[in-house]
């Protein structure tokens, strides 16, 4: 018999919050926006790699107290925010470039650097955004398969590496896989990859690969050759508030901020990713949750002998047997939205670790569609 996810939402916590939300009298509303697929209410939402349990409850308040100066620009400069990312990372403010989120920082690096006649390198698959930017730039795209152990194959990557290339983009860990390209491999990467190139190395998920064998951070390595990315989307669970950095060379940093809307980080986000950065302790937690989360999900996935990457993030790719297309139509009729294809990998999925009733409700779609 077919589990609804109507019928498995009344017998959970979620389901008192979503039918709250539901009983929401949208008629009030003099234009109503339609509805969105969005936690809370709609479907649960477990494709997007956000952080399901919301911002950190030190970032959340200063967000809501920021509210009341929204009449005001925000300090054009952003030292406070500058400096709080300078002391976390132990880095100078001036190497600090902010952005509407990570992905405003990808942008600039293809607006900089992927000319017409200029190539850039990525993984396949990998986060797309700098292959997308770069194709609109002009720029020739060369996608090199992961290895069969899902990291960024380096040396391929390195041989695909020429005169022209202008920018390498490694993820790492990587999205779609959430898998970990060693730190010893990326290093001796570095040192032999054309001074030519800018090497952005996106660590948008660090917090949750810290301390993880084989992972480390390449901070250290920021400078005129290197710009590492972060994002409040993830651990800080901000990503509807939209905030990121680059950390490079002070050169680079005023090279790139050339490319930047002035004045592009909003007055909450930047209040909240002080007060995020301040709560390390409220991090450690967040941290915690999705390491036990991840072992959860591992666990359920080996219980029905499916096949899983190791996760250093706060999803995982499951491998279904089957069209991912077809999969994710599946589940969205329970109500549970996934991660979509990731060419080459068409019989995997990606799902984000959710809330525990989110995730029961998962499973229940998962045996439901017979996947394993
Ligand atoms: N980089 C990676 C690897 C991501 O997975 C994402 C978002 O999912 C981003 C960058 C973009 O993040 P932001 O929300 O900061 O733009």
């Amino acid at each position: 018999m077919g589990l609804s996810r109507r019928s498995f939402l009344q017998r959970t916590a979620a389901g008192a919050g979503a039918a709250a939300v539901l009983r929401f009298p949208l008629e009030l509303l003099a234009s109503p926006e339609p509805q969105r697929a969005q936690s809370p209410g709609g479907a649960i939402k477990i494709n997007s790699n956000e952080n399901a349990y919301g911002p950190l409850p030190a970032g959340l308040k200063a967000m809501q107290d920021s509210v009341t100066a929204s009449n005001r620009y925000p300090d054009f400069s952003y030292r406070a925010l500058t400096s709080q990312i300078a002391a976390w990372n132990k880095i100078k403010p001036e190497q600090v470039l902010l952005g509407v989120g990570s992905s405003e920082i990808i942008r600039i690096c293809a607006l900089a650097f992927a000319t017409p006649g200029k190539n850039v390198v990525t993984a396949s698959p990998t986060f797309e955004f700098l292959g997308q930017f770069a194709k609109a730039m002009g720029a020739e795209v060369r996608e090199v398969p992961l290895t069969s152990s899902y990291a960024h194959d380096l040396d391929g990557m390195l041989q695909r590496t020429d005169a022209n290339t202008s920018v390498i983009y490694i993820c790492n860990c990587n999205n779609p896989t959430a898998s970990v390209t060693p730190d010893g491999d990326i290093t001796t990467f570095l040192n032999k990859v054309p001074a030519s190139a800018l090497v952005v190395i996106d660590e948008a998920y660090h917090h949750f690969s810290m301390g993880m064998p084989g992972y480390a951070t390449f901070m250290e390595a920021a400078g005129d050759r290197v710009i590492v990315l972060r994002t409040f989307s993830k651990i800080y669970g901000m990503a509807g508030m939209r905030l990121g950095y680059g950390v490079t060379s002070p050169a680079m940093v005023k090279k790139l901020r050339s490319y930047a809307v002035p004045i592009n980080i909003n007055v909450a986000a930047n209040a909240g990713g002080i007060a995020s950065l301040q709560a390390d302790d409220e991090m450690k937690v967040a941290a915690q949750r999705n390491a036990a989360d991840r072992a959860e999900f591992t666990k359920q996935a080996a219980s029905r002998k499916a096949t899983t990457i190791p996760s250093y993030a706060n999803f995982a790719m499951i491998k279904t047997g089957q069209p991912a297309k077809e999969v994710m139509a599946g589940f969205e009729k329970q109500g549970v939205l996934i991660g979509r294809p990731f060419p080459p990998m068409l019989e995997w999925v990606r799902v984000t670790f959710g809330l525990p009733d989110e995730m029961k409700a998962f499973w229940a779609a998962w045996d439901e569609l017979k996947l394993s």
